[in-house]
This record gives structure tokens, C-alpha cells and sequence, in this order.
């Protein structure tokens, strides 16, 4: 079994929010593809012995890896950048997201939850890298998204299209028989739908019903693609689980959020991205209709906040895509922190809250014993600035190096 004591580092959580000061002068005993121990780096070595490797951090910051809810590695939008992605053949398509993976896990996303994919190529781009013949993040997929008939994102196969009450349960089971571990439902118009408006009603209550109740009785939980307030209001009374980007938010639907405890997935980069649109060549149309939703999605965010809605981070851009000066993964970290989340519960909407969403808890999101060696590094400090994870240096993904910037770049 493959054996590294990681030593020269401070290690910080997300329990800090609960208590659990950073642990400065640490090492962390990693066997296998899981931490076996984390304490005082005395102790550490003084029970680990000599025989095994030591990785010297060199004084950095070691934390979970990031985890990005909102995550499309098949993303296609409007434009010349979009239609290349959607006229790839199915072998394109594949290896075209096993590279977007592998750049996921080297920015530092070791866990990714996919909200529609194209064709189930996600499926199989989670068994290559469960299998080790592609290197990339954990991945928890919806499938394909359901949504109605000429609804949003209709276009692409990474949904697929439902009316009425059994044709929503029938989509719910194709995708949980496919492998699904949660369902993605688009229950109102978006940004990138040029026949709609981002407060276009789209599924009628019993559908709506249907898809929470069929999804719930097979223990996978429900996100929907919403805006505005009176239908994410009816969703969260059926018992939806969380809630995409909240574009239209008000202190009513955001109370019962809180009191129900529906997550949203802010994904702020959506309405203020005009570069990432540029390049990939996005119509003037959806442009500006996104650009504009920017300062009312942002007071979404922030009544959120105040309510004590669960946020969690989510880019929709490609978690990896090189955007103003980091990725997209980070930015959208720094844009919920700096609108009031700070860098505290920043590191936990990016790491413990996000796993505690998927149910993954005894495995993942924190720097604890028993759970995967899925750590990051950085020179900076992520809980005095989120900023910090700006200059990730260092990966591993179940107890692989799989990034050093200072000892011989990228390692696979
Ligand atoms: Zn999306």
C-alpha cells in the first residue's frame, strides 16, 4: 500500500466554523488512497516511523480539495465556441471530457457535481476515472437534465424532454437506471434560451410533483434549474433539495429556504462573465439579456445570505476554464465571498457543505482521518483571504500527487 507522510503545513477545514482551530506545524499520514492520521508533526512522524516517503509542503496551507455543484464538462451554449462542442461525434465528446476533467482536478476541484451532461458520457467518464484510465475529480452526475418539451437547454442532448406527470417519473427512473446520483430539472426559462425568459414557468405542479416524488423514493435528490421567486416557491413546498442559480430571489422564497433547508447554487458567474461569452462567440442576445440579470441575481445572493440559506459553490462555466486571472471555480468562490460570505464559510461552501449535500461526509470534506486523501495546497492563507486558492500549487486525489508545482510540475 502506498504510504507519504505530508509534512510543513498548516491544516484547515471547514470546522473551523464549529471550533477546530487550523493545526499549524502539521503532518498528515496518508496510506493507501485515505488519511490515516493528522495531528502535531512530532507525533505524526513519531508514529508513522521512518520508513515511509515524506513530502515536504514547504509552510503551506493544506484544505480539502474544492468541490464544484454545478459543473457541465459537455457544456455547449449559444455560438461558434458551443456548436464545435455539440457537433462532436460521440469519441470526440469523450476524450473531450476526460481533457476538461483532468484540467478540473489539477486546478484543484477533486469533486465535481455534474447537473447535465450530453448523451450519459458522463457515466462513462465516471467508470475510466473510477478505473484509473482517465484523471480526474470525483464525480456525482444527474444524467441528462429533464426538462419540458422546447424548455431550457431543449436543444442539446444533455437533457431530455418530458411532459406530464409519467413522462417526468419515466425520465427521473431513465436516469437514475443509467446511473444517476441525483436529478437535475429545469422548472423555469434561463439565459441561454432564446424562445423563453429566465421567469418562464416551464412545468406544470403536477410534473414538478412527479419528478420530486419519484426521485425521492429512490433516494436521490432534486435540483432544479430555477429564477423566479413564485416557482421556486411551489418547488421548495414539494420539497426540492436545491436550487441553480436563484436568479429572482425574494425575502418570502428565501425564508422558506431557510426553514426548509433548500440549498442554492448562486453560480454568480453566470451574469458577469462578457469574457468567457466573447470567446466562446455567444450572441448579442443572450449576452445581454445575462449581463443584465447581474444585479438582480446578486441581491438574490445576498437576501440568501441574510435568510441563512445553505450556499454552495457551483461556476456552470467549465470548473477550469481560465478566467480573470485564476479559473472559473475560483472566481465564483471569490465573487460569493466577497458579496458576504467571507473566506471562512467560503471554505465551507467550497468544501464541507457541498459534501454534505451529496451525502458524502463520512468520506469526504475535511482533513480527517479515514477520509480519501482528496487535499490541495497553497502558499496563502484561504481563511484570511479566499483569494489563496489562486495559487493552489499542490493536488492529490485519493492519496496521488497529481500536481507539484515545485518538484516537477504535473505529475500525470
Ligand atoms: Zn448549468
Amino acid at each position: 500500500m502506498n504510504s507519504t507522510v505530508l509534512t510543513g503545513c498548516t491544516v484547515a477545514d471547514a470546522r473551523v466554523l464549529d471550533g477546530v482551530a487550523p493545526l499549524r506545524d502539521a503532518a498528515v499520514w496518508v496510506r493507501g488512497d485515505r488519511i490515516a492520521a493528522v495531528g502535531p508533526a512530532d507525533e505524526i512522524l513519531a508514529l508513522a516511523g521512518s520508513d515511509h516517503p515524506r513530502v515536504d509542503l514547504g509552510g503551506a496551507f493544506l484544505t480539502p480539495g474544492l468541490v464544484n455543484m454545478h459543473t457541465h464538462l459537455s457544456l455547449s451554449l449559444p455560438g461558434e465556441g458551443g456548436d464545435a462542442v455539440k457537433n462532436l461525434g460521440p469519441h470526440d465528446l469523450a476524450h473531450y471530457m476526460a481533457d476538461g476533467a483532468r484540467r478540473t482536478l489539477l486546478c484543484g476541484v477533486t469533486t465535481v457535481r455534474c447537473v447535465a451532461e450530453k448523451d450519459h458520457a458522463d457515466f462513462a467518464l465516471r467508470r475510466a476515472i473510477t478505473a484509473g484510465r482517465v484523471t480526474g475529480p470525483r464525480v456525482f452526475t444527474a444524467g441528462r437534465a429533464l426538462v419540458s418539451t422546447g424548455g431550457h437547454g431543449h436543444e442539446g442532448t444533455d437533457t431530455l424532454e418530458c411532459d406530464g406527470a409519467d413522462g417526468f417519473r419515466r425520465g427521473v427512473r431513465a436516469q437514475v437506471k443509467a446511473g444517476a446520483d441525483l436529478i437535475k430539472v429545469m422548472i423555469s426559462g434561463g439565459i441561454a434560451g432564446e424562445h423563453e425568459d429566465i421567469h418562464t414557468r416551464q412545468l406544470f405542479t403536477d410534473e414538478l410533483a412527479a419528478v420530486i416524488e419519484t426521485a425521492h423514493a429512490w433516494g436521490r435528490k432534486v435540483t432544479a434549474h430555477a429564477g423566479p421567486a413564485p416557482v421556486i416557491a411551489e418547488a421548495v413546498d414539494l420539497g426540492l433539495d436545491c436550487v441553480e442559480h436563484g436568479y429572482q430571489l425574494t425575502p418570502e422564497v428565501v425564508a422558506a429556504m431557510a426553514a426548509r433547508g433548500t440549498a442554492l447554487v448562486p453560480t454568480l458567474l453566470v451574469t458577469r462573465c462578457k469574457a468567457f461569452f466573447d470567446e466562446l462567440g455567444v450572441p448579442e442576445w443572450m449576452q445581454r439579456r445575462s449581463l443584465g440579470a447581474g444585479p438582480r441575481h446578486l441581491e438574490s445572493y445576498t437576501m440568501a445570505l441574510a435568510a441563512g440559506v445553505e450556499v454552495l459553490l457551483g461556476s456552470d462555466m467549465p470548473p477550469f476554464w481560465h478566467f480573470e486571472g485564476t479559473n472559473a471555480t475560483v472566481r465564483e468562490l471569490e465573487h460569493m465571498s466577497d458579496a458576504g460570505l467571507g473566506p471562512a464559510r467560503a471554505l465551507h461552501a467550497g468544501t464541507l457543505g457541498p459534501i454534505r449535500w451529496l451525502e458524502a461526509e463520512p468520506d469526504l470534506g475535511t482533513v480527517e482521518p479515514g477520509k480519501y486523501a482528496d487535499l490541495i495546497a497553497m502558499d496563502a492563507d484561504p481563511l484570511e483571504s479566499t483569494s489563496a486558492f489562486r495559487g493552489v500549487r499542490w493536488v492529490m486525489s485519493g492519496g496521488r500527487i497529481v500536481r507539484d508545482d515545485r518538484n516537477g510540475g504535473t505529475l500525470s
